[in-house]
């Protein structure tokens, strides 16, 4: 057993160096051992990644077993309410979400997968709407809102998804965005509740928005600005 002169900690025969400090190792009673096996790996070896059919298949049997366990569930309870149609919607909701984005390039079908998203949204609302015989606030409320959601993801997906944005572009282009989709929201909320539109806290928001979109558009469009917030923000 050797101990390292300078640091003093304890030495594995084969080490000659210490690893700690990487002072070299003379002990005349004592020689390195070059045969033995070393104690740690000395070859690199790369962890496989999980491949993407296996983490599909995975979630699909997870959401899939939840489905069918909460459907088993309300079958023998035979309560009044049929609540695992929220659970299978949900699983079902989640699986068109996560999984086909898995299986495929998402940069070529991205609107495809958002029509998709944006559907499945839509169809577990409705769901929700069967359930409490609530027709009149699907269509004229819940369906309004989730087309305009689609529709801010759409615009964000077609403006930054192409090429390659600047952050101060990305951030004008997602605050103001998010104004006009508040605005949308009042406006279906209104029309839904009061029978007409009388904007008022969407137009806060809308103005907070601008008041912060104003100071990047300038930023943006000063160079010395622009170079000066890209050297302290790190953008
Ligand atoms: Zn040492």
């Amino acid at each position: 057993m050797s101990y390292c002169v300078n640091c003093g900690v304890e030495l594995d025969d084969t080490a000659a160096f210490c690893p700690l400090c990487h002072t070299p190792v003379h002990n005349p009673n004592q020689p390195v051992n070059q045969t033995a096996p070393k104690p740690f790996p000395t070859e690199r070896k790369e962890v496989p990644p999980a491949s993407k059919l296996q983490v599909a298949i995975l979630l699909s049997t997870i959401l899939a077993s939840v489905a069918v366990c909460c459907g088993v569930l309300n079958v023998f309870l035979r309560t009044q309410r049929t609540w695992s149609l929220y659970v299978i919607g949900a699983a079902l909701m989640i699986w068109i979400w996560t999984v086909p984005p898995l299986l495929h390039h998402r940069k070529d079908t991205f609107r495809l997968q958002l029509l998709a998203d944006v559907l499945a949204i839509a169809v577990y609302v409705s769901l929700i709407a069967v359930d409490l015989d609530g027709w009149d606030w699907y269509w004229h409320l819940a369906l309004p809102i989730i087309l305009l959601l689609g529709a801010l993801f759409l615009f964000w997906g077609l403006t930054m998804g192409r090429r390659k944005r600047s952050t101060l572009t990305s951030m004008t282009l997602v605050i103001g965005s998010i104004g006009v989709f508040i605005l949308g929201v009042e406006r279906f909320v209104d029309l839904f509740f009061l029978g007409h539109w009388s904007p008022g806290w969407s137009l806060i928001v809308l103005a907070v928005c601008v008041i912060l979109i104003i100071p990047l558009i300038v930023v943006r469009r000063v160079p010395s600005l622009r170079e000066e917030v890209r050297r302290r923000f790190h953008l």
